[in-house]
């Protein structure tokens, strides 16, 4: 077989179990992929020597009949996941140099299932950005191009390295996080698919945390029908996270029917946005359109809360994150700042915290700290929890009036390029999350599917929201919506 690094993880699953091709074939088409793909930067470590000893685990596990579910399939994780023994750096310099002793659940979850890790993927700064720019690496590229113009585009953030890589034919699937729409946002732009669970879905521990309340792990994938497969690897109870439910995992793959008759599919009149391009209103009124063809009912919704979602999500997640990222003063892992003679603790600390972490980071504190501050608590971070939980009513309120998913698209734009919001007050840039935070805020599981392109031949998505625990309804519909969409453009090789 030719071409293995470009298969999908059913497909590599299939030829596997066939004995069309081996493990070891399969990483080493993308270890020559990942090689050949340095312009793109999305793997910034790798580990090629970790790859094919798993591989070759895989074949013998294959060849005595004991295949897990993901048993031979190479894969990347995102740097945001502690992995044993390799560099796990958040994309931050504060972390340069640690190698986590320990390997987070879901890494370890799918090691166990067989995946085959290749290396580590680049990622915005503690996952705090829209562009994969704020990366101690630098920035992530997308493979795609705007028409034949050779301007670098973002490959959207903070999983930017995941989907660029997953997009690039890299690997066959990736890890990504998403605690206002890294997962969504850069599936959306670069065609490919990736879902958030439901809040608790995923295990949080072993993951560098961003905002504990929000964060969640999900694949990123080629297709609808590997999201389930390797979502399904990824989730489950795990007594080291106390916010991870209890709750059995169903198989979402034998859950793929297509078959979305009578299903009630919401479209909220919020998302309804002002300057949103025509591209992205036709998009999302064609999906509305495939998915009634297919059988569902549309029906018009308001979810009344959702313009206060952006302000809330820029006061919780900072504010969560300004507590988690105390930890990081230079003592007991990372990297410590060069200290001068008569320098005592505190310089240590402000000196490594200074150095340490970048400037959205550093924003990220000081707003988190300041709406976290006596002075402001109830202005600020406690009206922000009052709307956050209206925003969860308002979604059960829809729910519970029968509706069973929700359409809007993905993203307010297709990809921007690189550098081109970076003058921008950041604001700018918060609003590419515009419509992904309301998910995380009420804990939803949400998937971005690829829909269609722009007239400069750039993907775009549509999101579709689900009830909570429902993942396995929510990736039908979906896979209903990709059936119907039929997106199969994939970027000209340029790297
Ligand atoms: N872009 C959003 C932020 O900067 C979301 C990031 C994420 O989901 N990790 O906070």
């Amino acid at each position: 077989m030719s071409d293995l690094n470009k298969l999908g993880l059913a497909e590599a699953r299939d030829a596997l179990r066939k004995g069309e091709t081996t493990s070891v074939e399969l990483t080493e088409a993308c270890l020559k992929a990942i090689d050949a793909a340095d312009a793109l930067n999305a793997f910034v470590h790798k580990t090629p020597e970790i790859a094919l000893e798993r591989a070759k685990a895989a074949d013998e596990r294959i060849k005595a009949g004991d295949a897990p579910a993901m048993c031979g399939l190479p894969i990347g994780i995102k740097d945001l996941f502690c992995t044993k023994g390799v560099p796990s750096q958040a994309a931050s310099r504060i972390l340069e140099g640690f190698k986590p002793e320990y390997e987070s659940t879901v890494s370890q979850q799918l090691a166990d299932a067989g995946a085959v890790m290749l290396g580590k993927l680049n990622m915005d700064e503690f996952a705090m950005g829209s562009s994969n720019e704020t990366s101690v690496y630098g920035n992530a590229v997308s493979p795609w191009r705007r028409g034949n113009d050779d301007a670098q585009l973002t490959p959207g953030g903070s999983s930017g390295g995941s989907a660029a890589a997953v997009a690039a034919d890299l690997c066959l699937a990736a890890t990504g996080t998403d605690t206002g729409g890294s997962i969504r946002q850069p599936a959306a732009f670069t065609g490919i698919t990736g879902i958030k669970p439901t809040y608790g879905r995923c295990s949080r521990w072993g993951i560098v945390a961003f905002a504990s309340s929000l964060d969640q792990a999900g694949p990123m994938t080629k297709n609808v029908r590997d999201a389930a497969i390797m979502l399904e690897a990824m989730c489950g109870h795990d007594p080291k996270d106390s916010t991870s439910a209890d709750i059995p995992v169903p198989n979402f793959e034998a859950m793929l029917t297509g078959d979305i008759k009578g299903k009630k599919i919401g479209i909220p009149k919020e998302y309804r946005m002002d300057g949103m391009p025509a591209e992205i209103e036709k998009l999302w009124a064609d999906g509305a359109e495939m998915l009634r063809d297919a059988g569902a009912e549309i029906v018009d919704i308001s979810l009344p809360h959702t313009k206060y979602a952006l302000p809330a999500y820029y006061v919780i997640a900072p504010a969560e994150a300004s507590s988690n990222l105390a930890r990081y003063d230079g003592v007991r892992y990372g990297r410590r700042a060069q200290l001068a003679q008569g320098d005592g603790i505190t310089e240590m600390y402000e000196k490594t915290r200074a150095e340490g972490f970048g400037h959205e980071v550093q924003r990220r504190v000081m707003v988190g700290t300041y709406v976290l501050s006596a002075g402001f608590y109830d202005a600020y971070y406690n009206r922000a929890r009052k709307v956050r939980t209206l925003i969860k009513k308002d979604f059960e309120d829809v729910f519970a009036a029968g509706v069973d998913a929700i359409l809007t698209p993905a993203t307010p734009s297709a990809a921007f390029g690189l550098g081109e919001m970076t003058e921008a007050d950041p604001v700018q840039m918060y609003l590419n999350d515009v419509f992904t935070v309301t998910v995380n805020l009420a804990g939803l599981p949400g998937i971005s599917v690829p829909a269609g392109l722009d007239k400069q031949g750039l993907p775009l998505g549509l999101q579709l929201i689900g009830r909570p625990w429902e993942e396995g309804d929510l990736l039908n519909t979906a896979y209903a919506l990709e059936a119907a969409a039929g997106f199969v453009a994939k970027p000209g090789k340029w790297w």
